[in-house]
């Protein structure tokens, strides 16, 4: 793409932003992508009830995928104290990408930048065909994406895709995990880790109202409303 009109488009991205019509699709009325995955579908799994707000995770990430300061591909939010028999006990809970099945992020990117990898159901960003015009951004009900201040495209995390994945490793923040509170693998393979954690245990996915159905599993800290 010419440098004209990556700037074009940059320019009109606020526009763009109004008029695309993201609510169809989060309405279910626009088509979503239809995608043949060769048995493979990552997913992430964390464990509130082990997660101690390190943010050991943080940093691996920040470090393995060259993440530049002031951005973050995860975050941990603190949820609040409260006191249980005598116990003060807090609650943390994981934002990054979800890795979506029916992912709007992907819908409304207007130069195919924005991409679910067929063969690993991993929603990605190719950064030569990123024209920054933050459709992406816009479109994503969890926040979770940036424009990368040096490259200027959009980013996220991609559960380390071209690092530690790429050399046969465990996502960063998974292998550094002083808690074990991340579990990453195959939700379509029974056998593993994941899949199995995730029967074994009672789990919740954010705003699958929406129809994105989401690949980021969590194990609540705490049934019910927590005390402010
Ligand atoms: S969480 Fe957001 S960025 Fe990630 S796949 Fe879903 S819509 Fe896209
Ligand atoms: S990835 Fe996001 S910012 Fe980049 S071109 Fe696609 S919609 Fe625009
Ligand atoms: S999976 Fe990789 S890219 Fe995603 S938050 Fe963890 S370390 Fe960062």
């Amino acid at each position: 793409m010419s440098c004209s009109r990556r700037s074009f488009i940059r320019g009109i991205g606020g526009a763009i932003l109004v008029t695309y019509p993201v609510h169809r699709f989060l309405a279910g009325t626009l088509s979503r992508q239809t995608i043949v995955i060769d048995n493979v579908r990552y997913g992430m799994l964390h464990d509130e009830t082990r997660c101690i707000g390190c943010k050991a995770c943080v940093v691996a990430c920040h470090n393995i995928n060259n993440v530049p300061a002031g951005v973050t591909r995860v975050d941990i939010v603190d949820n609040g104290t409260w006191q249980d028999q005598g116990k003060t006990q807090k609650q943390f809970a994981r934002k990054s990408c979800q890795h979506c099945d029916n992912p709007p992020c992907v819908e409304v990117c207007p130069t195919g930048a924005s991409y679910k990898d067929a063969k690993t159901g991993i929603v990605d960003v190719d950064a030569n065909r990123c024209v920054g015009c933050r459709y992406c951004l816009a479109a994503c009900p969890y926040h979770v994406r940036f424009i990368h201040p040096v490259t200027k495209t959009a980013d996220k995390c991609n559960f380390c895709r071209d690092t530690n994945l790429a050399k046969g490793r465990l996502p960063a923040c998974v292998a550094v995990c002083p808690t074990k509170a991340l579990t990453f693998g195959n939700l379509d393979d029974p056998d593993s880790e994941i899949a199995k954690a995730i029967a074994g245990r009672t789990v919740y996915r954010s705003k699958i109202h929406l129809g994105t159905a989401p690949k980021l599993y969590h194990i609540p800290g705490k049934f019910g409303e927590i005390p402010q």
